[in-house]
């Protein structure tokens, strides 16, 4: 009889015990995000795939199509092609592009370029079926990017 009380007492309490937690659970904040409905604010410190940066005063970037992000990059995936054009001081960037399937986010060509103009993109929604999918136009890109 009185290890029938026991076990009774004993499922008792871890009811109690485990109520405790679905109560203090449902009245804390919530912290998941009805994704992809709903999405989270990235923070500044995220390196997504490298982007040329749109500065506000001439409305486009500010790459000089020196190469040296090209030359930096460990993993070969950068492409940097540029042209001379008449009036114009300096080559015009023509071509750039990035193999993200090779990228290790290293930072090199961030780091590198002597006007500033790369930067991580918070981009994080890069699922895809094919590699070719992950060959990113960067100056199409850009240009698209109001
Ligand atoms: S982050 Fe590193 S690996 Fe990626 S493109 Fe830049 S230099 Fe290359
Ligand atoms: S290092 Fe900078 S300026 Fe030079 S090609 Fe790369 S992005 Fe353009």
């Amino acid at each position: 009889m009185k290890s029938y009380f026991s076990v009774l007492f004993t499922g008792a309490w871890s009811l109690i015990a485990g109520l405790k937690v679905t109560i203090k659970a449902l009245f804390s904040p919530i912290v998941t995000v009805q994704y992809p409905r709903e999405k989270l604010v990235i923070t500044p410190n995220y390196r997504g795939h490298i982007d040329l940066i749109k500065f506000e005063d001439t409305g486009s970037h500010k790459c000089i199509t020196c190469g040296s992000c090209q030359r930096e990059c460990p993993s070969d995936c950068i492409v940097v092609e540029g042209e001379k054009r008449e009036g114009v001081k300096g080559k015009v960037l023509t071509v750039f592009t990035l193999d993200f399937t090779k990228c290790s986010l290293c930072g090199a060509c961030v780091e590198v370029c002597p006007t500033d103009a790369l930067d991580y993109s918070n981009e994080y929604e890069l699922a895809g079926a094919t590699r070719e999918e992950f060959h990113y136009d960067i100056l199409k890109r850009l240009e698209e990017r109001k």
